[in-house]
């Protein structure tokens, strides 16, 4: 089942099914979008709806629903309720997605140290900092005694470290500092050592740094 017939499923009260409930277990978008999914289906599940759908929201998706399907034939109504349901899933899915579209993303190219790796940042700017979704590839595993660090640069030269690493992978940091204040965005393979400042083995960097 796709994500949308879960969520359309968790609308019509069978959250509870084997499928439904593996899929849950195991999905956290859809675990993050069920409680949505089942207040919409609550509110499609009202007997008013039945007979006075809201002018507003119902009216719109099951007219927009008859349009699209331009079937003359009326279909049971339960059935075109579940049409409006999935049609209000993919709604909230859709506004889910766009809440959570990053403020910008930039890809990394391997450095001189690592030329097989590549890697994405996605960034969210928040008031006081940078929230970031890292994902890199290529990179092997660091030695015992290092690590890869992932750092934001201004362009006077100061340097912030924003969270450190051991392997490939998907990482999510936070940065207390405004990425239009630090523009660069790279990523070294460190020494654990007590320089608090980044290494001149540099395995990811912005194409243009
Ligand atoms: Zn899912």
């Amino acid at each position: 089942m796709s994500c949308a017939e879960i969520l359309e499923a968790v609308a019509r009260g069978r959250a509870d099914d084997p499928s439904v409930a593996n899929h849950l277990a195991v999905c956290p978008d859809c675990r993050a979008r069920a409680e949505s999914a089942r207040a919409l289906g609550r509110y499609l599940a009202d007997p008013v709806m039945w007979e006075e759908p809201s002018p507003v929201l119902a009216d719109r998706v099951l007219s927009a629903i008859d349009t699209e399907s331009g079937r003359k034939d009326r279909p049971p109504r339960w059935w075109k309720l579940a049409g409006a349901v999935a049609v209000l899933c993919a709604l909230v899915a859709g506004g889910w997605t766009w809440a959570n579209r990053p403020d910008w993303t930039v890809e990394l190219a391997p450095g001189p140290s690592a030329p097989q790796a590549g890697g994405v940042v996605k960034g969210w700017n928040q008031p006081h900092g940078t929230r970031m979704v890292l994902e890199v590839w290529g990179l092997d595993p660091a030695d015992d005694g290092s690590y890869y660090e992932l750092w934001l640069t201004a362009p006077d030269g100061r340097h912030v470290s924003a969270g450190t690493f051991r392997d490939s992978g998907r990482f999510e940091v936070v940065a207390g500092v405004r990425r239009s204040d630090f523009p660069r965005i790279w990523v070294t393979l460190e020494p654990a050592d007590d320089d608090p400042g980044p290494t001149s083995r540099t395995v990811l960097d912005l194409p243009d740094a």
